[in-house]
């Protein structure tokens, strides 16, 4: 593919000359370090965060099995989808495409930088068609934001369909798999080298069972890499962050256990909601979550509050009319819920 991905971006984003950080100018081994107007006491927490991440975005490169340079990593992945509006869309001019429903952080992220969003609606099995996808693209789109597996509706998109999108629209996509762990179709991270315009987004929120840290990652090319890497604040990432995220990323198998774990009560859940007269429908899911219809959206809802279980009315969206969106918690908190049903036949 022989797109050229600078000249997508904003002219100010091209011509910006970084901030450079006392870490930027010196970032070896010293004795004394009197640089950065930090205070001498209170260590360790009176120094400045590495700005570059390099010990943690090494460990994230193994375990992804992928280069430093391709490797972005945000408070969350919140800060990403952000950093890319403003590095390639232009206020009040440019356009993005977004799937419906989907994630709402994209949307949230448009308005924020007064972008319009141009929304495709998936099939009523919430199915991705490249086709309507392309119809909706203008000259002045940007990106396009695919998710998958989706959010709220569950289901992973089909990777041809993504395929023929990231390889026909001549501006970025972004294809976020915050859920990928827990689906069986492949991530598209292979594909990076491919595509200089995909915009692979993971998070440590979901599988890993960081959502407090807030760690996510973005996977693209070294010319996105390095534009997110100029415009981000210096120390995005925390020393708490940092360090933490690092001891946690050591032990890969126990996130192999949890995703075991709640992948067998997902189906033990689905199995359970079936059989309940005020269900409806139960989507299938590829995610850690359940969506499903009820006669009663709003009555269950409630119901649940009142029994201090709280989950998603997601009634209100599109394609989801009818529809509460069930995480999937632990063996014992699955089962206070399914009590709470029982008590209502
Ligand atoms: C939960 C979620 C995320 C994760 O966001 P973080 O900011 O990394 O916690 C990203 N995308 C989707 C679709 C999600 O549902």
């Amino acid at each position: 593919m022989s797109l050229d991905i600078s000249k997508l971006l904003r002219e100010n984003i091209r011509n910006l000359k970084p901030y450079s950080s006392a870490r930027d100018e010196f970032s070896g081994e010293a004795a004394v370090f009197l640089d950065a107007n930090e205070n001498p006491f209170n260590a360790p927490w009176n120094r400045y965060p590495d700005p570059h991440q390099r010990i943690l975005k090494a460990r994230v490169g193994e375990i992804k099995n992928i280069a430093s340079q391709n490797i972005f990593l945000g408070n969350g992945s919140d800060e990403p989808i952000d950093l890319l509006f403003r590095a390639f869309c232009e206020p009040g001019k440019d356009n993005v495409v977004s799937i419906n429903p989907t994630y709402g952080m994209y949307r949230v992220a448009a308005d924020t930088n007064n972008i319009v969003v141009n929304l495709v609606s998936l099939n009523a099995d919430f199915e991705l068609e490249a086709e309507a996808v392309m119809a909706a693209v203008t000259p002045d789109t940007k990106i396009i934001f695919l998710c998958s597996p989706n959010n709220p509706t569950g289901n992973a998109l089909d990777s041809h369909e993504m395929l023929k999108i990231i390889e026909g629209f001549e501006g970025l996509v972004v294809v976020d798999e915050a859920y990928i762990d827990f689906c069986p179709e492949k991530s598209l991270l292979p594909e990076l080298d491919k595509y200089p315009n995909l915009v692979i987004l993971q998070t440590f929120s979901k599988a890993w069972g960081m959502a407090g840290l807030r760690l996510g990652m973005a996977f693209a090319s070294e010319l996105i890499i390095d534009v997110l890497s100029r415009i981000k604040y210096p120390y995005n990432l925390n020393i708490m962050t940092q360090q933490k995220g690092l001891e946690l990323l050591a032990n890969d198998q126990l996130k192999l256990e949890w995703v075991a774990l709640i992948l067998k009560e997902r189906g033990k859940m689905i199995s359970n909601l079936n059989k309940y007269p005020f269900v409806v429908k139960v989507y299938p899911s590829d995610a850690n979550f359940i969506l499903v219809q009820m006669h009663d959206p709003r009555g269950i809802y409630n119901y649940l509050v009142e029994e201090q279980i709280i989950v998603r009315d997601r009634s209100s969206i599109a394609l989801c009319e009818g529809c509460l969106r069930i995480s999937v918690g632990s063996p014992e908190e699955n089962a206070t819920l399914i009590e709470a049903f029982d008590q209502l036949i």
